[in-house]
């Protein structure tokens, strides 16, 4: 390179005025070009031609915005697309988003930082409150963010009795520790169905965040949808009693009969439900939506900045590079809920799992299943291409818990296994003596 400038530069030295007058001009011309193509290159077709660099007319934008196969970034995946159900709009209002309940493996930093929270507000939160590196297994955690995703408040639940709430105050958190003096008691609720579940449910007295936490607990056993009049339920619930008002309560255990057919889920120690048998109810989730892993070309960031306008231009997903045409799989079981052309994601597909989890995949070259099937972790379900607005051949796949985009590549994923040793004859203990109570 530097030697075809030395050639040109000497060249010019000896050209006369006209000459150089041409040859400016036509060095103008020349860049014009570059920069107009750069601006208005918008690959739209499924062709394999690389697209046109543009790394040698634009060194001052950053690598993350112009590397190739992702997509441009003033131009935000849609993610608003999947359709609320009625279990959606009938309890949605009141279900706090940011939530967690703690696993194994998990540090308060890794929860967070995996939520898209910035590691600088851990800080915050951490450095003057050291009894947050004490959270436990099955604890709950949940949080609220402010606009533009900073951490606000955050909620502990130690025990049953104790709440620890850390409430963001300029540059730091300070704690409240809520002690709570009701009576817990134990409440059997039962119904049939008659019309949704929902409304039965509340007919037999449960709160929308009883519902919330049924739905939950049986969402990869049934399907809600799926439930008839006449079936039957039986609820569990440990209440919280203050002043004649039930303060709050904790799901303990369910059972539900559907055409006949019984579904039990109940809580063990570790804050997860498992059936009869000690199994879990959670299947597992592929890590990577492809048969082998291919490079990230652009990662999971919420907080992206856009270079020119310094607007938060968040990616909700992450960029996989792949040859159009490698096949792209479901990550767990569930159900197409997406499967079309929509405009900037190009051919997308959107697949429920249970009731908090989500996957969305982008600019595919061909779709391979059909809006409402029913499919399993591994299937193919696609294609992948470079449709929509993309800048080179690849995958952008999210991961959504709770309504929240989360980082695929960190995130805490459902898990299949069931209860061993020790843990689970603790837990069939405790199944003996809730089981009969689950009456109908
Ligand atoms: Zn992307």
């Amino acid at each position: 390179m530097l030697q075809v400038v030395r050639t040109i530069a000497l060249k010019y030295n000896n050209m006369s005025r006209a000459q150089r007058l041409t040859f400016g001009a036509l060095l103008f011309l020349t860049w014009a070009m570059l920069v107009w193509q750069a601006a208005i290159y918008q690959p739209q077709t499924e062709d394999t031609i690389p697209p046109i660099s543009t790394t040698t007319t634009t060194s001052t934008v950053d690598d993350s915005q112009t590397a190739d196969n992702a997509e441009p970034m003033d131009q935000p995946t849609p993610d608003d697309d999947i359709p609320k159900d009625e279990l959606d709009e009938k309890i949605g209002g009141e279900v706090v988003p940011n939530e967690y309940v703690v696993s194994s493996g998990d540090t308060l930093s890794s929860i967070l930082t995996q939520f898209g929270i910035d590691s600088s507000d851990v800080y915050l939160l951490t450095n003057k409150n050291p009894a947050l590196a004490n959270i436990k297994i099955g604890q709950q955690l949940s949080w609220t963010l402010n606009d533009d995703g900073d951490l606000q408040s955050f909620t502990w639940a130690v025990s049953r009795r104790e709440t620890r709430v850390y409430q963001r105050n300029g540059n730091a958190f300070t704690e409240t520790i809520n002690t709570l003096k009701g009576e817990w008691k134990n409440n059997v609720l039962t119904g049939t169905l008659d019309g949704s579940f929902v409304s039965s449910a509340r007919a037999a007295g449960l709160t929308n965040s009883e519902i919330h936490a049924v739905t939950k607990a049986l969402q990869w056993q049934l399907d809600f949808r799926k439930l008839r009049k006449g079936d039957r339920f039986s609820v569990l619930l440990s209440r919280e009693v203050l002043d004649g008002k039930s303060e709050q309560s904790q799901l303990i255990g369910v059972r539900m009969q559907n055409s006949g057919k019984d579904y039990y889920a109940i809580l063990s120690s570790d804050g997860k439900f498992y059936d009869r048998e000690g199994s879990g109810l959670a299947k597992g989730f592929l890590r990577y939506p492809t048969p082998k892993q291919y490079k990230v070309s652009s990662p999971f960031n919420p907080r992206r900045l856009h270079p020119i306008t310094g607007r938060v231009a968040p990616h909700k997903g992450v960029d996989f590079s792949m040859p159009i045409g490698s096949p792209v799989l479901a990550v767990g079981d569930g159900e197409v809920v997406v499967a079309k052309f929509s405009g900037a994601a190009g051919n997308y597909v959107a697949i429920r799992h249970g009731r908090q989890y989500s996957t969305r995949y982008m600019h595919l070259n061909k779709i391979l299943v059909k809006q409402g099937q029913k499919i399993k972790r591994g299937d193919r379900i696609a294609l992948s291409g470079n449709t929509g607005r993309s800048t080179g051949p690849h995958l952008h796949f999210e991961l959504w818990v709770n309504d929240q985009a989360v980082n695929p590549l960190t995130a805490t994923l459902p898990r299949s296994e069931g209860l061993i040793g020790k843990d689970r004859s603790d837990y069939m203990a405790l199944a003996k003596e809730v089981i009969p109570q689950l009456h109908l």
